[in-house]
């Protein structure tokens, strides 16, 4: 093994020949807003399941975008849907909807064993 190899990084590309946007597409067309987040981590900080867990809404948001469809159905349980998320998004965001469409669409995948 190469010494190199531990410098790597992992790639942060997002591969579009398989990039699954079932859960993206759905929540976009119920929730534009969530196209204006500027990813500040205002949500993240204040986020009740956050300061219990690991659960991080910033990188729930980057799954969303990158299309881990498992990652995203593992982290979602952990949202309690208090809505604190969408009392302190300086983009008035409702990012409690989002978490929620997230989740619904996911179960849709799992009932028709999409994934
Ligand atoms: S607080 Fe709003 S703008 Fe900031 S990361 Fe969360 S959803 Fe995005
Ligand atoms: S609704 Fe979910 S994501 Fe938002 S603050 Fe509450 S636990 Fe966190």
């Amino acid at each position: 093994m190469n010494t190199l190899d531990f410098l790597k990084p992992r790639s942060r590309q997002i591969d579009f020949e398989n990039f699954d946007d079932r859960i993206l597409s759905y929540v976009l067309e119920k929730e534009q807003s969530f196209l204006t987040c500027i990813s500040c981590g205002g949500c993240t900080a204040t986020c009740s399941a956050g300061n219990l867990t690991h659960f991080n809404i910033r990188r729930i948001g980057l799954s969303l975008r990158r299309g881990n469809v498992n990652e995203l159905s593992n982290e979602i349980e952990k949202c309690m849907f208090c809505g604190k998320c969408t009392l302190v998004c300086p983009r008035d965001i409702n990012i409690r909807n989002v978490m929620l469409l997230l989740k619904k669409r996911v179960a849709q995948l799992k009932t028709e064993k999409l994934f």
